[in-house]
């Protein structure tokens, strides 16, 4: 690699454009704290998403790095976790391609230990994150209304109305009324109607790519907002190698590179890693030195630990009726009823789906149908458009042995090991989802399906827990504020820090955390007596750097 150059300072460095990354940008920016954001990825313009929509329908993930072999990582353990289709790099991270469900977490799921005597306990509660949560769904503009009975107080309204309930979501309600089973809107950080400068959902269903921006992303709803208040710059193809401490163990600079591979060195005063559960934790391990040998930050030996998801499987039945599926890119309605009020020492938590999509497509139907013609297109006819589908998250308990580790064989674009993460699920995630699979065939029997089935067994795009809060650093690596026990100027945000996952999605927790953390620093900031003037520039914005 070439001689370092280029060598730039800030108040606060921000790694990662993503749902941590862009909400902090925005909030520190906002508060007159000069940040700079270095993303490893491109900035994915909301002109090209027509021809990125046409490119994902063919099969193709418009969202892939153009750095080769950036994304490489291996896999172990009994499950095996794969990253592509599972993240995204770019302004906007994985906010680009997510389904945009917004959920809260219950105040159940940050007391497990205390309730339940399993896993530990979150060292905040959901009425100190509650305000928070309202914050975050009035940046990303959820949509949804409060009929979930299972829900938690909230203390705030949605700020927009749900979406309407599908056709295909009557056929359920039916049933689950049968059952007994509560069926209720799914709160989505889309647009129903037109917010935040940008339109309403137009209902054209390649949701995984935007073309309209009616989906929130943070590359439309927080970082343009973070730049236009003069006090953030965004420098895409920047990929942190390594973070440096001094003699005090702060973190002094990171060392960054683009596609030249030619490394470029940034100083800080506050550091702000973002960059996603398996890049924060492997940045980390990448950055170990004498004064942190296992990894930066990693006295605890606890980064990259814990590795948890949610394991998710579909099933799915055939019934007389047309349901007329792929008419809408996302889901509109769900049951909270099995996420909660349980005794989950027995019993783990799960949510249920209910899909607006399932079943095979024309395409998928005719080639192995073996009919010409006429009677290929009564078969395609026939097929298509009967099937209903019930998809299940089930809650993951952090295990020890799930994990981020540094890869012995295969390295990056740069050279640097690529990230080995080892997976599996147990008993009781198993079990789970035994329990939820039986819930969702009695519903799609009571709608008389044929064929139920279930599909194979996988797991979300959420990769949480491997650098976990908690009070106490020999069994934390983060404190309730997101910064590290071991290095007073460095903060991890992101879904690393989650102590449990719950079966919710965590992206509005991690978005209500962002907002918390960022409101902290600027309180800590503004009392180290920001705006002093450096020795260095004598640049006021340079004033606070260390
Ligand atoms: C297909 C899909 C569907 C999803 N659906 C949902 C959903 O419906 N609901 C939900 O709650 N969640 C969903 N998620 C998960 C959600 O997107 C993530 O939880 C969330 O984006 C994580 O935020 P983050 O900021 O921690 O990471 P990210 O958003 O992934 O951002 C990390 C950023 O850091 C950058 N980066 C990484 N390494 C470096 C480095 N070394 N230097 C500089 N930059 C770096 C990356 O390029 C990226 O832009 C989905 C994800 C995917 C992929
Ligand atoms: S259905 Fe709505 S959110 Fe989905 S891609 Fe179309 S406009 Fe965007």
């Amino acid at each position: 690699m070439a001689a370092r150059e280029e060598v730039r300072e800030t108040e606060v460095c921000i790694i990662g454009a993503g749902a941590a990354g862009g909400i902090m940008a925005l909030e520190l920016a906002r508060r007159g704290i000069r940040v700079v954001v270095l993303e490893s990825g491109p900035r994915h313009d909301l002109a090209r998403r027509g021809d990125y929509s046409r490119r994902f329908v063919k099969g193709e993930n418009p969202w892939e790095s153009p750095l080769a072999g950036i994304d490489r990582h291996t896999t172990g353990g009994s499950v095996g976790y794969r990253l592509e289709w599972n993240r995204a790099r770019g302004v906007g991270g994985s906010t680009l391609h997510w389904e945009g469900t917004a959920l809260r977490l219950h105040t159940d799921d940050f007391r497990m230990r205390t309730l339940h005597g399993m896993a530990e306990d979150w060292p905040i509660s959901y009425e100190e994150i509650e305000p928070y949560y309202g914050k975050a769904e009035r940046a990303l503009g959820v949509a949804g209304t409060p009929d979930d009975p299972w829900a938690s107080p909230r203390s705030t309204a949605f700020p927009l109305p749900p979406f309407p309930m599908s056709f295909s979501d009557g056929f359920f309600a039916g049933a689950c009324r049968k059952l007994g089973i509560a069926l209720h809107h799914l709160p989505q950080a889309r647009n129903s109607l037109a917010y935040g400068g940008r339109s309403q959902c137009r209902a054209c269903g390649t949701c995984h790519v935007c073309p309209t921006g009616a989906k929130a992303s943070t590359d439309l709803t927080h970082i343009p907002q973070a730049e236009a208040t003069g006090h953030a710059d965004v420098v895409t193809d920047a990929t942190a190698l390594r973070l440096e401490v001094d003699r005090s163990s702060r973190v002094r600079s990171v060392v960054y590179a683009g596609a030249d591979r030619r490394e470029r060195r940034l100083s800080a005063r506050i550091f702000v890693v973002a960059a996603g559960g398996v890049e924060t934790a492997r940045l980390l391990l990448l950055s170990a030195s004498p004064d942190f040998p296992r990894g930066l930050a990693n006295r605890s030996g606890l980064v990259g630990r814990y590795f948890t998801s949610h394991p998710s499987i579909d099933v799915t039945g055939r019934v007389a009726a047309r349901v007329y599926p792929y008419r809408i890119g996302f889901s509109t309605a769900m049951s909270g009823q099995f996420a909660v009020p349980r005794d989950r020492q027995r019993r783990g938590a799960f949510f249920l789906e209910f899909l607006n999509s399932a079943g095979p497509l024309p395409g998928q139907i005719a080639p192995v149908s073996g009919a010409w013609g006429t009677a290929l297109g009564q078969r395609v006819k026939a097929e298509f458009g009967r099937t209903l589908g019930i998809r299940i998250y089930a809650e993951q308990l952090p295990d020890n042995s799930n994990t981020v580790t540094l890869s012995t064989g295969v390295t990056d674009y740069f050279g640097n090991p690529a990230p080995h993460i080892t997976y599996g699920i147990g008993p009781y995630e198993r079990a789970a989802l035994e329990g939820a699979r039986e819930v969702a065939v009695k519903i799609l029997a009571a709608l008389g399906a044929e064929g139920i089935r279930s599909g194979a067994l996988g797991y979300a795009a959420h990769q949480l827990g491997t650098h976990r809060m908690g009070s106490d650093p020999a069994q934390s690596v983060v404190d309730a504020n997101l910064r590290a026990h071991d290095v007073p100027n460095l903060y991890l945000v992101g879904g690393g820090c989650f102590v449990t996952v719950s079966a919710s999605p965590p992206t509005l927790t991690i978005a209500a955390l962002a907002i918390r953390t960022a409101e902290h620093l600027a309180e800590v900031y503004r009392g180290q007596g920001a705006g002093r003037r450096s020795h260095r520039s004598g640049s006021p914005a340079a004033g606070a750097i260390r």
